[in-house]
C-alpha cells in the first residue's frame, strides 16, 4: 500500500505540473498585447483632470483605465544609480543626479505616493494592462553624455528583466541614447523628440518614429507625408488645444501626446477620420505670404462681379497674406484702379475639385458695415453649361450689416440669384472668434453646419446639378446686393481663415 502511495503522489505531482504548464500558457495567451485603437498618449500619465501628481503611479493607472494607447513618463538616475520617475532634474529642490535615492525618498508626491522607481512604475504598468504602451522617456544626463548611455543600458536591462519589452516604447531628446537602445534591442519602438531630423534621416539610423513638438510639423508639413511613406510613426507633443488636436487627427497621426486625454478622446469621436473618411486635400495656411500658388488662383478685377460689389480684387500681399497659420483676406478702403476698396478672391479651379465629401473650414468674420465674406463652391463645368446650370454651393456667407447671422445657399436652375434654396443660423462672436463651417455632401443630402450644428439640410438628387466636381472659392466683397450699405467710416478689416480640409469616404 505504502509503495503505491508514493507512486500515486508522484503521478499527482506530474499532473499538477502538466496542469500548471497549461494554465500558464493560457494566461500568456490571454495577456497578448492588443494596444488600444486610438492615438491618445497621456503625457506624464493621466493626471490633470483627477488632480494626480504628474508621473505618479496613480496617473499611470488612470491612463490605463482610460484605455489610452500610451502613457508617457520620464526616467532619471540618482547619484547611487537608482532609476526613478520624475520630469524635472530636481525633486523637492534636490538635484536627482547628485542625490542618493534614500534622500529623495524623504519627500512624498502630493498624493502621498513615494517617488516611484522605474521597477515599481513598470510593474504597476504591466499589471492588468494589455492596451496601454509604457512610453518611457529617458532624460539625457546633465553630468555627461556617457552617463546617459549608462542610464539607457540600465533601463533596457530592467525592462527585459521585468519581461515588459513588448509594452515599452522609448523616446528621448538624446539621439545617441536612442541609437544605444537600438543596439541593445533591434526591434523596439524608438521615437526621437528634438524635431531637428527628417523622417528619412531617422529611418537611416534605425529610429522608428518622430515625436516632435506639434509646431515642428507646421514648419515641415512635408514630414507628415514622408513619414508615412517611410513607415516612420508620427507622434506630436504636448497637444492640449482642441484645434491642434483636430489638425493632427485629420492628418492621421499615430500618436498625440496630451495633458488632456479625455478631451482628445472626444475630438477623435468628432473627427471625420474616425467616421470612415480620409483627408484628401487641405490647406492649413502654415506657409508665409501669398497663398500657395500650387493650390490657389487669384481672381482679379473691379467690375462689380455681377452683384454691384464695390471692391477691386488684387493678387497683392496687402489683400491676401498668410501669417502665423492664418490666411487673412484684407478689405481695405483705398483708391485702386477706379475702385474705392481692395480685397482678394482665390479659387482652386483646375488645381483641386471634388465630388461629394466633407469640407471643414475654420474662419473668423471681418467686421464693418458692407463687408461680405464667403466660403463657397462652383461646378467645374461652368464654362460649358453656364451659371446656374453648373450649380453653386455657398457654405458660408456673412454680412457686417447682419452681425452673427450666417447663411448657406444652393443656386441651381429655377432657384438662383435672389431666390436660392438656403437657410441661416445665428451664432455668437462671429467676428471675434473662429468658428468651424462645414459642408457634408452626398448623393442623397447636402448638409451645412456651424460648429457641428446643422442649420440647412437639402435633399440632393440627380435632377439638380450637385453631382459633379466642384472647386472652392474664398473671397471677401464689400457692398453689393448682399453686403449692403458701406459704413462711411470703414477703413479695413480681415477675413481670417485658419484651414480648409476636404475629406472623402475611404
Ligand atoms: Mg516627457
Amino acid at each position: 500500500m505504502n509503495k503505491f502511495k508514493g507512486y500515486n503522489i508522484t503521478i499527482a505531482i506530474l499532473f499538477l505540473l502538466l496542469f500548471s504548464e497549461c494554465s500558464s500558457k493560457k494566461a500568456k495567451a490571454n495577456n497578448k498585447i492588443a494596444f488600444a485603437d486610438n492615438c491618445v498618449v497621456a503625457h506624464r500619465g493621466a493626471w490633470k483632470k483627477m488632480g494626480f501628481p504628474e508621473n505618479s503611479i496613480a496617473s499611470l493607472k488612470h491612463a490605463i483605465e482610460l484605455k489610452c494607447t500610451g502613457s508617457e513618463f520620464d526616467v532619471r538616475m540618482t547619484a547611487d544609480d537608482s532609476l526613478v520617475i520624475n520630469h524635472d532634474p530636481h525633486y523637492n529642490n534636490l538635484p536627482i543626479e547628485s542625490t542618493a535615492y534614500t534622500d529623495l525618498l524623504k519627500f512624498k508626491l502630493s498624493n502621498g505616493e513615494k517617488l516611484p522607481t522605474l521597477r515599481e512604475y513598470v510593474l504597476a504598468g504591466i499589471e492588468n494592462n494589455i492596451s496601454t504602451r509604457l512610453v518611457c522617456e529617458i532624460k539625457p544626463s546633465e553630468i555627461s553624455k556617457e552617463r546617459g548611455q549608462i542610464v539607457a543600458a540600465k533601463v533596457v536591462q530592467l525592462v527585459k528583466e521585468l519581461k515588459a519589452q513588448d509594452i515599452v516604447v522609448y523616446i528621448s531628446f538624446d539621439y545617441d541614447i536612442l541609437k544605444k537602445i537600438r543596439t541593445l534591442n533591434p526591434t523596439v519602438s524608438l521615437q526621437y523628440l528634438e524635431g531637428n531630423k527628417s523622417p528619412e534621416q531617422v529611418k537611416a539610423d534605425g529610429i522608428s518614429g518622430l515625436d516632435c513638438h506639434f509646431s515642428v510639423f507646421k514648419e515641415h508639413p512635408d514630414w507628415i507625408e514622408s513619414a508615412k511613406k517611410n513607415n516612420i510613426t508620427l507622434n506630436a507633443w504636448t497637444v492640449n488645444d482642441p484645434n491642434d488636436m483636430d489638425w493632427l487627427i485629420a492628418n492621421g497621426f499615430d500618436f498625440i501626446t496630451t495633458n488632456e486625454p479625455e478631451l482628445l478622446k472626444e475630438r477623435i469621436k468628432l473627427s471625420p477620420v474616425s467616421n470612415g473618411m480620409k483627408l484628401i486635400w487641405s490647406d492649413e495656411f502654415n506657409t508665409k505670404g501669398l497663398p500657395d500658388s500650387t493650390k490657389w488662383n487669384f481672381e482679379e478685377g473691379g467690375h462689380g462681379w455681377g452683384n454691384g460689389e464695390s471692391q477691386y480684387y488684387t493678387s497683392r500681399p496687402e489683400n491676401a497674406n498668410i501669417q502665423n497659420g492664418i490666411l487673412s483676406i484684407k478689405i481695405i478702403k483705398e483708391n485702386y484702379k477706379g475702385s474705392s476698396y481692395t480685397s482678394a478672391r482665390i479659387n482652386t479651379k483646375n488645381k483641386f475639385s471634388f465630388k461629394y465629401g466633407k469640407v471643414e473650414m475654420r474662419a473668423k468674420q471681418p467686421s464693418g458695415g458692407g463687408v461680405w465674406p464667403a466660403l463657397w463652391m462652383l461646378g467645374d463645368n461652368k464654362a460649358a453649361v453656364g451659371w446656374p446650370a453648373c450649380g453653386e454651393i455657398d457654405i458660408m456667407e456673412y454680412a457686417g450689416n447682419r452681425m452673427n447671422k450666417v447663411t448657406a445657399a444652393l443656386h441651381h436652375p429655377d432657384h438662383s440669384g435672389a431666390n436660392p434654396d438656403g437657410g441661416y443660423t445665428m451664432i455668437t462672436n462671429a467676428d471675434t472668434e473662429f468658428h468651424i463651417y462645414t459642408l457634408e455632401w452626398t448623393p442623397s443630402d447636402i448638409k451645412i453646419s456651424v460648429d457641428n450644428q446643422h442649420f440647412f439640410v437639402f435633399a440632393n438628387s440627380s435632377s439638380i446639378p450637385f453631382n459633379h466636381d466642384f472647386f472652392l472659392i474664398f473671397n471677401c466683397a464689400i457692398g453689393g446686393h448682399y453686403g449692403g450699405a458701406i459704413d462711411p467710416n470703414f477703413s479695413s478689416s480681415n477675413f481670417d481663415i485658419d484651414y480648409v480640409r476636404v475629406f472623402q469616404n475611404k
